[in-house]
Formats: structure tokens, sequence, C-alpha cells
């Protein structure tokens, strides 16, 4: 199956040429030829699937038809990441066609939005806060909308904004196509879904795909340890792009300052940031200058960076749905990646909940030695083939320290302040540090076994 079957517009088929998609993704299969139709959409499908090109090439084959310099699609995204990421696609796909299209978010100054508006985009991408404060300023006017697009609506509905979103239908046209995705059904999400959508034709894609490629770790370790873990990880595995997730915005920001004294090419994403340095933070990763992104939920959300190979829930997020999507970072496109997930005892009901979605157990890792101070590397870029997940590296100088680190830095401290020794004893001076390799240390059962239930 190909592309060709939809008979796009040769405008389009170069987009999608342009881009280096071949075959359709299931959810395209389903949602393009119902969408081409005319017909409503009811999508339960999260990001990860090509479920913007699912909309965004139907949507443009059928703006061809039709009035140009008028704003005859509205997309609302809940996020700037993700309205910007859509906007990015549109222009991809549609660099042909003439269709312009703009990103409408808050942060940053209306009046460049406004100009491109105004200078004639028939797509708008917004996000609902800042598209509200246009409309209530009667910047400009939905009335010629065609289709509306409303993308992660589960994500909208947990950020409050199902109120704005009722506000923004009143200013469009009754007669519409409307597209609804979202990556969960919550009963309020069906309760707006019965209410806007007219027929819909409903698509769907299975809630576990992007795991299938992902092989999950989970590690017990106390919040204390988790730093010591992680640079432990860092230091002896082979990682690619890796993407980190904490609970809070101030944790983002903190680790990520971290790992930059640690001699890492990291930085943070979240919503402290203004939205020049979250585009900032995003696209240095995206490009390849950030090894390490370290974001929360909120911001992270529905961003597309290929390659990432590892994701690491250095917290566990509070819901199975926040989980699928940060797991969903990685193992795109049917790529390969691991994901780590960092789990203390109060973590125990929602890694239960997590693997009853995931439908297996992850593997656990309880046996990580964390007593030893760990050598800090340089992060490559490349990733080789090979997974030395624990290759020893002898980089401990003589004197005692690693990479110009105080040896036992990382030591706990015991009661009369002294820094405990690594277990089995001290290390002789320069001596290689002890790993286990990773089947070792799965198959350990000793170690801090709170999660293996
Ligand atoms: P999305 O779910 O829209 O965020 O898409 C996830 C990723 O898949 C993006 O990087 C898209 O560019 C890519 N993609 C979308 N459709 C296809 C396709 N038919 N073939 C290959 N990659 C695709």
């Amino acid at each position: 199956m190909n592309f060709t079957q939809f008979d796009f517009h040769p405008k389009i088929a170069a987009g999608i040429k342009a881009c280096n998609y071949e075959t359709p993704t299931p959810i395209q299969e389903q949602a393009i030829p119902a969408i081409l139709e005319g017909r409503d959409i009811l999508g339960l499908a999260q990001t990860g699937t090509g479920k913007t090109a699912a909309f965004v090439l139907p949507i443009l084959q059928r703006l061809l038809d039709g009035p140009r310099g008028k704003i005859r699609t509205l997309i609302v995204a809940p996020t700037r990441e993700l309205a910007e990421q859509i906007h990015s696609d549109i222009t991809k796909l549609a660099r042909q066609t003439g269709i312009r299209s703009v990103a409408i978010y808050g942060g940053v100054s209306k009046l460049p939005q406004l100009k491109k508006v105004r200078a004639g985009a028939e797509i708008v991408v917004a996000c609902p806060g800042r598209l509200l404060d246009h409309l209530s300023e009667r910047a400009f006017t939905l009335a010629n909308v065609e289709h509306l697009v409303l993308d992660e609506a589960d994500h909208m509905f947990d950020m409050g904004f199902l109120p704005p979103i009722r506000r923004i239908i009143k200013a469009l046209p009754a007669n519409r196509q409307t597209l609804l995705f979202s990556a969960t059904m919550p009963g309020e999400i069906l309760h707006l879904a019965e209410e806007i959508l007219n027929n819909p034709a409903r698509v769907q894609i299975a809630h576990s795909r992007p795991t299938a490629t992902v092989e999950q770790v989970l590690f017990s370790v106390e919040q204390d340890r988790k730093m010591t873990l992680l640079k432990d990880i860092m230091a002896t595995t082979d990682m690619g792009a890796t993407l980190i997730f904490t609970r809070t915005k101030y944790r983002a920001q903190s680790l990520a300052r971290n790992l930059q004294k640690f001699g890492y090419a990291a930085t943070s994403l979240q919503g402290n940031l203004s939205q020049n340095n979250r585009q900032k933070a995003l696209n240095g990763f995206k490009q390849g200058e950030f090894k390490v992104l370290v974001a929360t939920d909120i911001a992270a959300r529905g961003i597309d960076v290929s390659g990432i190979s590892h994701v690491i829930n250095y917290d566990v997020p509070d819901t199975v749905e926040a989980f699928t999507h940060r797991i969903g970072r990685t193992g795109r496109a049917a790529c390969t990646g691991e994901a780590f997930t960092f789990a203390g005892r109060e973590d125990r009901r929602i890694i239960s909940l997590i693997e009853k979605s995931l439908g297996k157990k992850m593997l656990r890792n309880n046996d990580h030695d964390l007593a030893e101070d760990v050598p800090v590397r340089a992060h490559s870029t490349e990733r080789s083939d090979k997974k030395p997940w624990h290759k020893a590296k002898n980089n401990v100088r003589p004197g005692g320290r690693a990479n110009g680190r105080p040896a036992g830095r990382n030591a706990k401290r015991d009661a009369t302040g002294q820094k405990e020794q690594p277990a089995g004893g001290p290390r002789k001076e320069g001596a290689r540090p002890k790993r286990r390799n990773r089947a070792a240390m799965l198959n350990s059962g000793s170690g801090n076994v709170f999660l293996n239930q």
C-alpha cells in the first residue's frame, strides 16, 4: 500500500515525497479516505502514529479547491511546542501548494502572528488562550473556517481548556468538518465529541504501539540516590539523544544544571522558560547541540524529535497516559529505543497500573552498584550497534580522581561524616570499577527489591 491510492494532487504528492513518506501509517490509512469524503472524525490515537499527516494531507487536498487568503482551517493544540510542530509539518507538506499556515500561541509577541494572518494564511494552528485573546480583540474572524481539528483533546481537558474550546467553537460556522483526536477517551471528551461531531467515522490505533519497539527497564531507587544512579547509567551506557522526565519545572531545571556541571550537553524544557528559550532548547536538542533534554510532561507532550535513543523517567509520572506519552518519544517510526524508569516505594501503585496497561512487567534492575564513584565520560553523538550497556571504563586517574573529580564524591557519608567505601572495600588506585554485565544485573535477585513483586 502506498500514497498513490489516495489520489492526492501532484503538489501534495510532492510534499509527501519531500518528507520521505512511502507507506501510509495505519491511522493515515483509516483517516485519510474519511476526511477526503468530508466526514467528521473521532480518532483515538496518540502522537507518534503519523496522526498529523493523517489530518493535514486530506485538509490540504480540500483547501486546494476554494478561495485563498482566508482562514479556512483551525487546528487547536494544547501546547506551544505541539502547535509549532504541527505548523512546521504543514509548512513541509504544503510547500508546493501555496497554502500558508500560522502558529498562534502565548509567550511571544502578537504582532508577527497577526501579520501572517493578514498576509492571508489559510490555516491557523493555535493554543486556546492566545487564540481567544485575538478573538476578543477582534483581530481576525473565524467565520470562514471549514475544518476544525482538536488535537490531543484529553490533554486539553487535563489543562482545563475545555471551557475555552467551547468558546472558540461558538466563533465558528456550524457547517464545518470537525476532527477530534485524543490518546485516551475520558467521559468529558466523549461528551464533547457527542456535542460537536456529526456522525463521525471512528479511527483507532492500538494504544500500546510505541512501547512495542522500546525496551523497558525499571530501577528501584530512593529519591536521594537518583542522581548517582543517573550518572552511573549515563557513564556506562551507549546513549544517543536522551530525554529525561521530571515531575516539576524546578527539578527539570536543577537536574539539567547538575548534568551540565558533570560535562553533559544538557538543557531543560519546562514552563518557567520564556517561549524563545523553550524553542531554543527544543531546536538545540533536535539539531544535536544538546544531547540531553530534561523536561516536564507539559513541555514535552507531543514533541517529535527523531532518533531519541533513551527516555529516562527520573520521576514516575502520575498517570498511565503520561507514561505512554513519554515512552512514545523513543522507538518512533519503528526505531528501537530504551526506557529507564526510576521508581521508589511510593510509586508501587502507579507502576502496577502502568504494567497492567503495558500487558507485561518491565525488566527489573535491582542491583545497581550505587556506592561507587562514577567516572563521567563525554556523551557520544553516535550510537554503536552493540549494546555495551555496562561496559567498564577505566578512566579513573592515578590519585583516585575520576575525570578530575575527587574519588568517592558521590559516596554516602556515614553517621560520623566519613564516606562509606564502595561495596567490597576500597578500590585500589587506578583499578577498574567493578561492573556487572546487563543480563547479570537484570537477573540478580539481590539489592533493593521493593518493586520486584
Ligand atoms: P506524528 O504522530 O504526526 O507526530 O508523526 C510521528 C512521526 O512520523 C513524524 O516524525 C512524522 O514526520 C512521521 N511520519 C508521519 N507519517 C509518516 C509516514 N507515512 N511514513 C514515515 N514517517 C511518517
